[in-house]
């Protein structure tokens, strides 16, 4: 029996009251995580005793880019990712892991904040987000705080979000001088695809030498994480002498090294190298390097 109170917050002072004052709190953005998980999974719900609908919460909305430092706040949803032109033309990886998130609905619904604080193994902003070394900036009574991305992330559904917290933006250094990036997708079926492997690449280049690169795993292992040989790989390197099936073939090693070996392993290990050098392809083309 599932058995819950819906409350709204006003406002982001009256939200942080509710999450201070009341047990088994959780927040309701898009829904499109939270309300499959109420009517699949009740034992989910024994812990739940108020969903928190954040949604009139303005503070928690938009996207704004500067020349430094850009943020996205946690209530925008991939569809405003899209179609926001300037993340469009500065943050082309971002805007395309959105654009590869479910259907049309979903995205029209379905918000990045949500996406992170579910947590999925499979969730599509992430790995961007860690190619772009972001932070979260979660906020309760008790005040602020701002967690790399990837200490954010705990294990597949498990983040470091206090009961008490919201979690109020992403914010990230923009890329600086002249970078090339990437985002790759395989998913399960065309139109609402959760992926089975995703990735980032993004590359900051200077006189046709790379000197720094993050090549960043989405759905490929149980968290997502760069895959530090290839970067180790691709680190340095004139881009003429980059060889992207080398870069592909050691992802591939690289995530069975952190898997281990399993069922989907002989499927896994083509499909990433293949990702990964398209990704690196991707990059060279970009460049002027297209072979
Ligand atoms: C058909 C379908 C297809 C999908 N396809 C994809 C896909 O391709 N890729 C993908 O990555 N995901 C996919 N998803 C999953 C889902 O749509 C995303 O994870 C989405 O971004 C979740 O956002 P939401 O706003 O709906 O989150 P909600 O369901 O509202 O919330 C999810 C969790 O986050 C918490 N939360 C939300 N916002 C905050 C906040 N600001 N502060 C604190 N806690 C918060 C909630 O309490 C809940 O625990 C799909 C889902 C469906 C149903």
């Amino acid at each position: 029996m599932i058995d819950y109170q819906l409350l709204r917050a006003r406002s982001f002072n009256e939200a942080l009251e509710i999450l201070e004052s009341k047990k088994n709190v959780r927040c309701l953005a898009g829904g499109t995580d939270i309300l499959v998980d109420l009517h699949h999974k009740d034992e989910f719900f024994d812990s739940v005793d108020y969903l928190l609908d954040i949604n009139s919460i303005d503070e928690l909305k938009g996207i704004k880019l500067g020349k430094k430092e850009g943020e996205i706040g946690s209530l925008t949803t991939h569809s405003e990712i899209i179609e926001n032109k300037e993340l469009q033309e500065k943050l082309p990886f971002v805007a395309a892991a959105a654009a590869s998130i479910g259907s049309t609905q979903i995205r029209n619904r379905a918000t990045i904040g949500g996406n992170l604080v579910n947590a999925a193994a499979c969730a599509d902003s992430f790995s961007p987000m860690i190619a772009l070394e972001a932070e979260v900036v979660l906020v309760s009574k008790r005040g602020e705080r701002r967690l790399s991305i990837r200490d954010f992330i705990k294990s597949p559904y498990k983040t470091a979000l206090a009961e008490d917290e919201l979690l109020k933006k992403i914010v990230f250094p923009m890329p600086q001088g002249e970078y090339y990036s990437s985002y790759q997708k395989i998913g399960r079926r065309k139109a609402v695809s959760i992926s089975r492997i995703s990735l980032t690449l993004l590359a900051e280049v200077k006189a046709e030498k790379i000197v720094n690169i993050q090549v960043v795993s989405g759905a490929a292992t149980p968290s997502p994480v760069p895959f530090e040989k290839v970067n180790e790989y691709l680190s340095a390197k004139n881009l003429a002498e980059v060889d992207s099936k080398e870069a592909g073939r050691i992802a591939a090693e690289e995530m069975v090294e952190i898997t281990g070996r399993r069922w989907s392993t002989p499927y896994k290990q083509p499909a990433l190298s293949k990702l990964v050098e398209r990704a690196v392809e991707d990059m060279l083309e970009e460049a002027g390097y297209n072979g």
